[in-house]
């Protein structure tokens, strides 16, 4: 069974992330989509939010698991039984900091391999930071997340306020 990690903060899930997960998904028996419990990264979703947004948005996706993790990938990617790491390159300022991170997790786990899929042109742009960005100004959002969550999104950025 060929299992794979997508790991990543998902602060929140774009449209981005969501075509990485769908494209990814084909490619394996099984996919696990890693959300990392970074708290020193303060996030404006919590990790069980962000965990959620994810089920909901996958739940037609049916080898799609959702699970949070923290401390180091490769460990996270031994406890899944995971010997393929996915990673989205969206331009090459992405380049640089992947490169080196697959070759660290390489070292320390020399059977781990990274995957890198291209974006899809639509989402080469997208990133959570720029959803956050315009979402704390009041921006339609709908262009960036899915529509399954839009919502959820949209009422976070009310509370916070
Ligand atoms: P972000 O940079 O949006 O905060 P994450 O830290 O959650 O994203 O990144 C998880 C993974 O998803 C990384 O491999 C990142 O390159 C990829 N990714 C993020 N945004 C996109 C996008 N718009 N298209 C394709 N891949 C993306």
């Amino acid at each position: 069974m060929r299992r794979a990690v997508y790991p990543g903060s998902f602060d929140p899930v774009t449209l981005g992330h969501l075509d990485i997960i769908s494209r990814s998904s084909k490619m394996v028996d099984e996919l696990v989509v890693g959300v990392l419990n970074n708290s020193s990264k303060n996030p404006l979703f919590s990790v069980e939010e962000r965990v959620t947004m994810l089920e909901e948005v996958t739940r037609h996706l049916p080898n799609v698991t959702i699970r949070s993790f923290d401390g180091l990938l490769v460990d996270f990617a031994r406890q899944c039984g995971a010997r393929t790491v996915i990673r989205g390159l969206r331009a090459i300022t992405d380049f640089e900091y992947e490169l080196q991170m697959s070759q660290t997790n390489r070292i320390m786990c020399p059977e781990l391999d990274t995957i890198f899929l291209t974006t899809d042109l639509r989402y080469a742009y997208l990133s959570s930071s720029t959803v956050r960005e315009v979402g704390r100004y009041g921006g339609d959002l709908s262009a960036f997340v899915p529509q399954k969550i839009l919502e959820q999104v949209y009422k976070k950025f009310r509370e916070v306020q």
